[in-house]
């Protein structure tokens, strides 16, 4: 089954939204696997953001993502990677359309509420670097029977 690693960023917590937000990914019928709320240390978040290291953003993400505690999880299931990017709308909520996350709570690119893999290479290498595999736990959802 497909894992991709989703988080609900510094603002999304502060706003309230993370009932909203695992909801969302529950009523999918997608699983929640691993699920963890801490303040992401400053070098676990330029490594999970490197990609974007020489991009003028870099350093106010860095501090955006690391300004408060964010709830960090892994998400299972057929499509999952996809399934969340969809589920989260476009990076620039101008763009996100609504009944996605960022395009129903949100305004501005750099206060984007959640973050989600893009990609199975991208998504093994965050889960790695935010989770350790004993803590990711497996059990039977009473509708996947259904689902799939
Ligand atoms: P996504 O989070 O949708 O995968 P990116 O990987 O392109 O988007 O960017 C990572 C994060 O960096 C975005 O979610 C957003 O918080 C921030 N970001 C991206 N582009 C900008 C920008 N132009 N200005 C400020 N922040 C940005
Ligand atoms: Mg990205």
């Amino acid at each position: 089954m497909e894992r991709t690693y989703v988080m609900v960023k510094p603002d999304g917590v502060q706003r309230g939204l993370v009932g909203e937000i695992l909801s969302r990914i529950e009523k999918r019928g997608l699983k929640l696997a691993a699920l963890r709320m801490n303040v992401m240390d400053e070098a676990i978040a330029k490594e999970h953001y490197k990609e974007h290291s020489e991009r003028p953003f870099f350093a106010s993400l860095v501090e955006y993502v690391t300004s408060g505690p964010s709830v960090s999880m892994v998400v299972e299931g057929k499509d999952s990677i996809k399934i969340m990017r969809a589920v989260n709308g476009a990076t620039n909520p101008v763009e996100a359309v609504p009944g996605t996350i960022r395009g129903d709570f949100s305004i501005e690119t750099g206060r984007n509420v959640v973050h989600a893999s893009d990609a199975p290479e991208s998504a093994e290498r965050e889960i790695a670097l935010h989770f350790e595999e004993s803590e990711i736990t497996g059990y039977t959802r009473i509708d996947e029977g259904q689902l799939y």
